[in-house]
Parts: structure tokens; C-alpha cells; sequence
């Protein structure tokens, strides 16, 4: 299966619980390289901007408001399969929906404040990626 890349984010819930490291680890631990990673607040308007697509949905403002509310930390990780097998190590976006041992069931608290996003499809990945990251702020492989 080829390499691929998707963008997380360490939702501002995560860096509040103090629990950057602990997920770090986990997405270490299940193979996932890290080529870019930083520590941010997102504005109202940049946030908009990354959940665009979502922008007509009736928790819009919510979320935006959420995810501006504090630093987050958006990371560029590759893998084989990297979209699909992130989002099974994140689970389901209701923490009460989500599998035992993914990192939603076990430190989310919300639908809404579920500590971690991931990207859904390779297009959005590159993009997602570029939101935040220059390309020559990408580390190739070591
Ligand atoms: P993400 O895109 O953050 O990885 P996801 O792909 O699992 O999450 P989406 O449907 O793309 O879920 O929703 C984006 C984000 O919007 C969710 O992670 C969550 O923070 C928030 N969200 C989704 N559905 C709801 C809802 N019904 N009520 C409140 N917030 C929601
Ligand atoms: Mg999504």
C-alpha cells in the first residue's frame, strides 16, 4: 500500500488536559511518522476557514468558537494507509460511539470537544496540511 499523509490536529480540549504527549505517543506507537507539527491559536476566521465545508451545519458556530478557544497542534504524519488507519486509532467523532482504546472513547468528553481531528480522504490530507504548513516546513523522511 502506497505512503500517505494526513493532518491531525491536537484539538484545544487536548492541550488543555495536558495530554499532547500521551496522544503523541499513541500516534507514535502505532507507526505514524511525524513530518511537521506546531503549536497555535487558531483565530474565529481561520478556523472557519479550515471547517469550511461544514460552515452550514447547525454546530458551525460552536465549533469554530471551540476550536479557536485556545492552542492547538496540527501535525503533518505519513504512513502507509495514513487516512484510514488514523481515523480508526482516533474512533468514531461521538466519544460514546467510538471503539474501546481509541483515543476519542477513552479522553474525549463531546462530540464537539473530541481531541483530535484527522483528515477524511488523501485530497483533504494535502490541503488540510498546507492550511498550516509551507511545503519546505514538511520534513522528508529521516
Ligand atoms: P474531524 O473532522 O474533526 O476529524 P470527524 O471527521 O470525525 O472530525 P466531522 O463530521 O468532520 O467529524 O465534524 C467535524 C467536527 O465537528 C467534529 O470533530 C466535532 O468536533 C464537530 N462536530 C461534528 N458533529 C457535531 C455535532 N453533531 N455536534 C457538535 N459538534 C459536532
Ligand atoms: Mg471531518
Amino acid at each position: 500500500m502506497a505512503t500517505e499523509r494526513t493532518l491531525a490536529i491536537l484539538k484545544p480540549d487536548c492541550v488543555r488536559k495536558e495530554l499532547v504527549g500521551e496522544v503523541l505517543r499513541r500516534i507514535q506507537d502505532a507507526g505514524f511518522q511525524v513530518r511537521a507539527m506546531k503549536m497555535l491559536t487558531m483565530s474565529k476566521t481561520e478556523a472557519e476557514g479550515f471547517y469550511a465545508v461544514h460552515e452550514d451545519k447547525p454546530f458551525f458556530d460552536d465549533l469554530t468558537d471551540f476550536m479557536s478557544s485556545g492552542p492547538c497542534v496540527p501535525v503533518v504524519l505519513e504512513k502507509e494507509n495514513a487516512i484510514d488507519d488514523f481515523r480508526s486509532l482516533i474512533g468514531a467523532t461521538d466519544p460514546d460511539e467510538a471503539a474501546d482504546g481509541t483515543i476519542r472513547s477513552d479522553f474525549a468528553d463531546s462530540i464537539e470537544q473530541n481531541i483530535v481531528h484527522g483528515s477524511d480522504s488523501p485530497e483533504n490530507g494535502r490541503q488540510e496540511a498546507s492550511y498550516f504548513f509551507p511545503e519546505h516546513e514538511i520534513v522528508a523522511n529521516t
